[in-house]
């Protein structure tokens, strides 16, 4: 199953943005039976950028699928969907692609702007707000401290 998302994140990024999005093999990019609130997220970093595609949804619109991942894709190389996510929009619909600005179940979409994952069991914490004193806190599960990643 990953392997598939794979090698349809590799045609895409081909098809639609010239291979200039990172190579799949530097990506992580897999399915979540945790991830409910979104049909997909992203979470850009410097190297190994996280793409998650949610299980649940993709049962009910597996049709989809595509489009979840050229939406979080985009994320790559856009923070949030404003004018400039759209104009990616555009030019991906441009070149007969499908994607959309927002999965069918917008309503429940959570704002994450901020994942604090634990250093010693990975365990993650999504927030949509910065925490400003990160010392102060550890992990709910075994006390580690908090890394902290801009979504
Ligand atoms: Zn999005
Ligand atoms: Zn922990």
């Amino acid at each position: 199953m990953e392997k598939q998302l794979h090698n349809l994140y590799d045609n895409l990024n081909k098809k639609y943005f010239n291979n200039t999005l990172p190579k799949s093999s530097e990506m992580t990019i897999e399915w979540s039976g945790r991830l409910t609130a979104s049909a997909g997220i992203c979470y850009r970093k410097p190297k190994n950028s996280i793409i998650r595609l949610s299980t649940h949804y993709h049962e009910d619109f597996p049709e989809d699928i595509e489009n979840t991942l050229l939406h979080e894709m985009i994320h790559l190389k856009v923070k949030g969907h404003g004018p400039e996510f759209k104009k990616e929009i555009n030019r991906i619909i441009s070149l007969g692609g499908k994607v959309n600005r927002f999965s069918k179940r917008r309503a429940t979409e959570k704002r994450i702007n901020w994942i604090y994952k634990c250093k010693i069991c990975s365990k993650e914490y999504e927030r949509n707000r910065k925490i400003s004193k990160l010392s102060r806190y550890r992990c709910g599960i075994c006390k580690g401290k908090l890394e902290e990643i801009k979504v």
